[in-house]
């Protein structure tokens, strides 16, 4: 996987030239603290972080008597660090359960809105278990978008794994997603990874076709995982979406994608607050290897840049 620091820095974080701009000057004045202010807005962290983030660094910058812009910068890392929060568990939980004395794989549902980079995701993270060497199983449960299996089976094959799926398009989605699952087991595979359909227009469809899959499937085994997939380049439209998914699916992870196309990483701190639980993983790009462990501390230098 690569390195989140390196690609953020690649990627010209705006916001870190931004807030280096405001804090070379000799003395920072109340216009610049608005500017910073609105820096860290642009960037998407939300204006509750954004508030008690300046106001703790206001406050530290007057106790520690701090004037110099590399100190105060310094302040300004370690108060991002602090609302990117580096104590929460990020890892996947991968273990194979065992029910009723039966090993069964682990089961990572992978839900969002089209187009946020679910399929991509689901390939990616394929690629990383099998680099792992975990099996693993895929299971098309998006089957309303004709071209979506077909997507999810060339990644399959990509990174050679097996892509169960529907026979017909319009086919029953848990009934897939309980295939995958019941294919994993038989087959005594370590991970089966879910790919879902994300129609955001009905919330009741959405909240009906998720509630009937993670039922079908928990026959068969546990659900490991529930990994929301979010565009980082949407913002707080982003924000709308993590908020139905999370009263849906309960979410126990997050992946940013695309976050190689944008300055706006703030919307981290923004959707582990709203949601309560923690960006597990950031997708950097289109390609098989474009998906990184999400790590606060290289996080918070990328964006500094
Ligand atoms: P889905 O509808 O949620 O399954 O989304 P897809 O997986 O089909 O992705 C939608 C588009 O976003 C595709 O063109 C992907 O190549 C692209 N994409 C996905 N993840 C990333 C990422 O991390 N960075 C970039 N730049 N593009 C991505």
């Amino acid at each position: 996987m690569v390195r989140l620091r390196d690609r953020l820095a690649r990627s010209g974080s705006p916001l870190g030239a931004r807030l280096l701009s405001v804090l070379s000057r000799d003395t920072l004045t109340e216009d610049d603290w608005d500017e910073l202010e609105e820096t860290l807005l642009l960037a998407d962290i939300g204006t509750g972080p954004a508030e008690e983030l300046l106001e703790a660094l206001r406050t530290r910058v007057r106790v520690l008597g701090v004037r110099e812009p590399d100190a105060v910068r310094e302040l300004l890392r370690s108060e991002l660090l602090k609302v990117v929060d580096p104590t929460l568990d990020r890892s996947l939980a991968l273990e194979r359960p065992v029910v009723d004395g039966v090993t069964k794989p682990a089961v990572v549902l992978v839900v969002g809105v089209n187009g946020t980079g679910k399929t991509t995701t689901v390939g990616k993270l394929a690629r990383v278990l099998v680099a792992e060497d975990r099996s693993v199983v895929l299971g098309a449960a998006d089957t309303f978008r004709a071209a979506a299996a077909d997507q999810l089976q060339t990644w399959g094959a990509r990174v050679g794994v097996e892509t169960v799926r529907s026979e017909r398009e319009g086919g029953d989605p848990a009934a897939v997603a309980f295939d995958a699952v019941r294919t994993g087991s038989t087959r005594g595979t370590d991970v089966v990874l879910v790919d879902t359909a994300g129609r955001l227009q009905n919330k009741a469809g959405l909240m009906d076709e998720l509630g009937k899959i993670s039922r079908v499937v928990t026959r068969e085994a546990p659900l490991g995982e529930v990994l929301l997939v979010l565009d980082a380049t949407t913002g707080q439209n982003g924000m709308q979406q993590a908020k139905v998914f999370g009263e849906v699916a309960g979410v126990t992870g997050i992946v940013l994608t695309k976050l190689d196309g944008t300055a706006k990483g703030g919307i981290v701190v923004a959707v582990q607050r709203e949601l309560g639980v923690p960006v597990k993983l950031v997708g950097l790009g289109e390609g098989p290897d474009d998906l990184a462990p999400f790590d606060a501390e290289q996080f918070v230098d990328g964006l500094l840049g």
